[in-house]
């Protein structure tokens, strides 16, 4: 029987020793700078991921702030607003949260946070450093999936890992970090002819398409552990990108919802205690 490899244990291991750190960085420093979520415009689901991290933030200590935009804020505001968050000292850890209405380009926040606050590993400089093996704010989500790895005792050294996906929030620097684990890595994409055989030779294939049933027991390894980032909506049912066959197969996989999405905010908070610490000490990451 395969391994249900629940991401709420994972998480719930990672938040309560940053309570411990928040609580004792409360006794010495009293009130603590804060989080700072950027959305600009009315996407729900930035709405509904704000929500999220308010809620995470709130349970681990971190005092937050949301910072609305109005979704005709042009390039110029936009930078101001940001550049004036990079300057705050109450400002520990800047997220601007994805999609930016169209006219703003997608990887402006890359170019404008200050890497010190990047929460979300996504500057140019902190993509970098992970890529250069000195990074101590990293993407969170591929990095809940490493922490899903750590904790099942799953070994990755020497172990080839085929990730499906090479967006820069999840495939790109997933691969960064299992090749940084000694795994040996391949990337598969939209344009990869016959995926089935990438992924039947993958003993961890990690999900990062959002296709639903993307992944079947027939493209599987006997025994591979899945990582599955996928989030998909189908008929109001939230489906991850693995099709339910590959429990016949897989040693160990991530169930969604319930699975690697449950530790991104893990990580998330994580590296905004680590930012904090950063503001705090006017230490550099
Ligand atoms: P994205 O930017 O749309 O990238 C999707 C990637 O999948 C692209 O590289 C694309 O290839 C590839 N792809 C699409 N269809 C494919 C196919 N049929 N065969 C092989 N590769 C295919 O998406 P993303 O932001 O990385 O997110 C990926 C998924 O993870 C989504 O479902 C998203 O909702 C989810 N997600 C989950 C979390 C979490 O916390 N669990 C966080 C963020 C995102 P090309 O590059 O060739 O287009």
């Amino acid at each position: 029987l395969a391994l249900l490899l629940e991401g709420k244990p994972v998480a719930r291991d990672i938040f309560s020793l940053l309570r411990d750190d928040i609580a004792q960085l409360v006794t010495r420093h009293g009130q603590l700078p804060h989080l700072a979520v950027v959305k600009v415009g009315d996407d729900p689901g930035s709405a509904a991921y704000a929500r999220a991290i308010r809620r995470s933030a709130k349970s681990t200590g971190i005092p937050f702030q949301l910072v609305e935009l109005d979704s005709s804020t042009g390039i110029e505001d936009f930078d101001r607003e940001i550049g004036e968050l990079n300057r705050n000292d109450a400002v520990a850890g800047i997220m601007v949260l994805q999609p930016l209405p169209r006219h703003l380009p997608r990887s402006r926040p890359s170019e404008i946070v200050d890497p010190d606050k990047d929460v979300d590993g996504m500057t140019l400089l902190n993509i970098g450093r992970l890529e250069s093996g000195t990074a101590c704010l990293v993407p969170s989500t591929p990095r809940g999936g490493i922490e899903i790895l750590c904790h099942y005792d799953i070994p990755v050294a020497g172990r080839h890992a085929v990730i499906v996906g090479r967006s820069n929030v999840v495939g790109k620097p997933l691969a960064s970090m299992l090749l940084s684990l000694d795994a040996t890595v391949t990337i598969c994409h939209s344009k990869t002819p016959d995926l089935s055989a990438f992924t039947r030779s993958g003993d961890i294939v990690a999900l990062a398409a959002g296709k639903p049933s993307l992944l079947d027991a027939s493209m599987l390894k006997r025994n591979a552990v899945v990582l599955d980032f996928g989030v998909n909506l189908l008929d109001g049912v939230m489906t991850g990108d693995a099709d339910p066959t590959i429990a016949d197969v897989a040693g160990a996989f991530t169930p969604v919802p319930g699975g690697t999405g449950v530790v991104t905010n893990a990580v998330l908070m994580r590296n905004t205690v680590t930012a904090i610490k950063n503001v705090l000490s006017r230490s550099r990451c």
